[in-house]
Parts: structure tokens; C-alpha cells; sequence
């Protein structure tokens, strides 16, 4: 996002350039009972869809109600006990209001805490127009590994983690220790937690587990014949209440001038993702044609990454749950030192792991 410095600073840094989403012209579409909805603003969409939402809800974007309820609502305390939900339903979200953000919300609001709800929603509103890597995000760390060539060692997963009192031994997967005075810990919470840890995992760090939920977002990318969107005279934001509920074209294309579609499923449209996507690529191809039957050209290509084999892969971000309380625990004891997204207050953004990296910097200095 616009608003994302750190990240804007390092890929400058790098030359790495930034591509902007193109404005875009045409009509939006809602998928809804089988149908096509086209719409241009909210007070063009017919009343089997917004039967039900308030007279003030039925002016905002459906898929922007929880920003818009965001937006004017008073500061929340962090040990406000009530989740993002029970929050909403307070400031006067109706039932069907609560369709609409449960969908298009990348939080579960019944499940996050309204406090760090409100937080995320904030910073997702300032974000302002997103803009995207040339290349792709891994550009950022592969063009930091090859600068730093003689500093850093890739693909070399860590098994445990011995903890002396001045320093700590890290053994990789070929057996080899490493031994420093500090060893930063950039990881996401779920591989953070599954490493083996002796003479055992540390409280503290345990604590961490149980202050954040990790969520998964699913991202699948499909090819597609841009000149499609402008035949039809359709935005490229195609939404539903189902799965996808949102798609968009990346701004690059690909080597055969085809562009890419993302479709993203979070919380409970993952389970059906999930089964078509184990089933193979056929699935999942025929559950996203079946979707946007009006892109004739769509071409499923990747289907998301495999968090559930690979290890490596934590997640997409974590959230604060409902009913906690309290400040986050702390970020390091003895020689050990937490990095990463999850740990920052940006999760899920590159530019928390970015700002977590400078806190590192910092709890090692201080030490
Ligand atoms: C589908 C999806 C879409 C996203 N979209 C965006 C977006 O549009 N904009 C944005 O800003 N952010 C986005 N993010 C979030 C962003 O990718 C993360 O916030 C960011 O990568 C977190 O950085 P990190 O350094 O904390 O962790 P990671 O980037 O996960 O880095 C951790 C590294 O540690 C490695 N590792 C794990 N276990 C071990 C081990 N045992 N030994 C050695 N190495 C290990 C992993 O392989 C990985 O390379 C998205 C994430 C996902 C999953």
C-alpha cells in the first residue's frame, strides 16, 4: 500500500520497480443467486441483495462496510472485551450488513478482537491505492540475499534451538550447529512454534501462541484475456458472498501477454477451496470457470501455497482473538530475539516484517 514506507524505502533501495493498478472503467459485478449483478454504485444493486441492510448501510460499497463502519467509529480500548462482531452489532450493523463483512473482511470478525479490528480496518482505509513489486514480492529477499551473498545462507531449515545462558546454537536440518551471541527468530507464528526447543520452549515465547490466532488466506491465480473485461464493460472486481469473493488482475502479464487473476478465499470459504484444490488442478479450474462463467478465456495456473505439507509456510497472518487482554508479550529473553510480520503491529503486511526487523535491531543494541 501507498502508505507502506519501509517496504516503498527497500524496494528503492533495491531498484526494484513499483507498478501501479491502472484506473479502472466500467461497472463492478456482484455474483448472487446465479445472476450477474452490474452495478455502479451501491444504490444500483436490487433489493434481493441489500433487503435488509440499514437505510445508511445500503449507501456504502458492500464490500467496504466494515471500513466504512471503521471509519467514523470513536478509539476502542485495548482490553475492550467484545470482539469486532459484537462491536459492529453495537455501532448498529444489521444482519445482513454482517453477511457482507464477514465475506469481505480479512479478519473474522467473530473471532478478532474489536480493538484490533478497528486497528487493521484503519490502516487498510489510509493504505490508500496498492501498488505492486515488479516481479513479484520474493524479488525484495532475493535481491537482499544477493547483496549481502558472503552474510546470508538460504534454504538451510532449522530444526532446533539450543538456548545457553550467552548464547544460542541453531541445528539445521543437515545436523550443522551455528552458534551466536544473538540469534534473531524471523518466523511466522506456526513454524516459530513448531521448531524444537532445548532444554524446552520458553514461556515467554509459548505466550505468543496464545495471545495470536493464525488465519490462512488462499490465494489462487488464474490466466485471463484482459481485452475480455473491456468487451464486457466490467471492472476487473468481480465479488460474491461465495468464493471468490473478490477477484482482480495483477497489473503485469504474463510472458504470453495474458494477465493474471487473483482470487482470494479466507475464513469460512477456505473448506471448499481446500477440498477442489486437494483434488487437483481440474477441480480447481472447473469451481473457478463454474463461478465467472463470463471470463471464457480464464486458465486456472497456480492454486495457492500447501500450508498444511510445507512447514515452512506459517500462514497469512494472526490476529488478536476476542476477550484478550493486556499488552502483547515481550520479544526476546537471554540470546534469543522474535522477528517477523506476526510480532509487529502490521500483521499479515510485509511492512510489519520490515518493522519488526528494526525492533530486533534495536532489543539487540539495547543488549
Ligand atoms: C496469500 C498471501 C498474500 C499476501 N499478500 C500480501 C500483500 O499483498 N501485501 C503485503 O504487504 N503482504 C502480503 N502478505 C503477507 C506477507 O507475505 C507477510 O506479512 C510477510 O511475508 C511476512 O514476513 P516475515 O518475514 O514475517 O515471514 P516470511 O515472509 O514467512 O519469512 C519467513 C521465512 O522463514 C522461512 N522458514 C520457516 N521455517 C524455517 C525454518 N525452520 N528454518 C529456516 N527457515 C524457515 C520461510 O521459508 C520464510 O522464507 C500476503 C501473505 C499471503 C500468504
Amino acid at each position: 500500500m501507498r502508505g507502506h514506507q519501509r517496504v516503498h524505502r527497500l524496494a528503492g533501495d533495491l531498484r526494484i520497480p513499483l507498478i501501479d493498478y491502472p484506473l479502472l472503467e466500467g461497472d463492478l459485478v456482484f455474483r448472487h443467486r446465479g445472476r450477474l449483478l452490474r452495478f455502479r454504485l451501491p444504490s444500483d444493486l436490487p433489493a434481493d441483495l441489500t433487503d435488509g441492510l440499514s437505510p445508511w448501510e445500503k449507501t456504502r460499497w458492500p464490500h467496504r462496510l466494515h471500513l466504512a463502519y471503521s471509519e467514523n467509529a470513536d478509539p476502542l480500548a485495548d482490553d475492550d472485551p467484545r470482539s469486532a462482531l459484537q462491536w459492529l452489532r453495537d455501532l448498529g450493523l444489521s444482519r445482513r450488513g454482517e453477511a457482507f463483512v464477514r465475506t469481505f473482511a480479512t479478519l473474522d470478525p467473530e473471532q478478532t478482537s474489536a480493538a484490533h479490528f478497528l486497528r487493521i480496518a484503519r490502516r487498510e482505509a489510509a493504505g490508500g491505492n496498492s501498488q505492486v513489486l515488479a516481479g513479484g514480492s520474493d524479488r525484495l529477499t532475493e535481491a537482499l540475499a544477493a547483496r549481502h551473498a558472503q552474510s546470508i545462507r538460504r534454504n538451510t531449515p532449522i530444526r532446533s534451538v539450543l538456548i545457553g545462558e550467552n548464547t544460542a546454537t541453531l541445528v539445521d536440518a543437515a545436523g550443522v550447529a551455528h552458534v551466536a551471541d544473538h540469534v534473531v527468530l524471523a518466523l511466522p507464528l506456526g513454524p516459530l512454534l513448531a521448531l524444537d526447543y532445548r532444554p524446552g520452549q520458553p514461556r515467554w515465547l509459548s505466550r505468543w501462541g496464545e495471545a495470536r490466532v493464525v488465519a490462512h488466506e488462499l490465494k489462487v491465480h488464474a490466466q485471463v484475456d484482459a481485452r475480455e473485461f473491456a468487451t464486457l464493460g466490467i471492472r476487473q472486481h468481480i465479488m460474491g458472498l461465495e468464493f471468490p469473493r473478490m477477484t482482480w488482475l495483477l497489473p503485469e502479464r504474463s510472458a504470453n501477454g495474458k494477465a493474471v487473476l487473483n482470487a482470494t478465499a479466507v475464513h469460512r470459504q477456505l473448506a471448499l477451496v481446500k477440498e477442489a484444490r486437494f483434488r487437483g488442478v481440474q477441480d480447481m479450474h472447473r469451481l473457478l470457470r463454474q463461478r465467472l462463467p463470463l471470463l471464457r478465456s480464464l486458465e486456472v495456473t497456480t492454486h495457492g501455497e500447501d500450508w498444511e505439507n510445507n512447514p515452512l509456510i506459517g500462514g497469512a497472518y494472526t490476529y488478536v482473538p476476542t476477550g484478550s487482554r493486556g499488552s502483547p508479550p515481550v520479544l526476546g529473553e537471554g540470546p534469543l530475539v522474535l522477528a517477523g510480520s506476526d510480532y509487529s503491529d502490521y500483521s499479515g503486511w510485509m511492512e510489519g516484517a520490515l518493522q519488526s526487523a528494526e525492533a530486533a535491531v534495536s532489543e539487540i543494541l539495547r543488549s
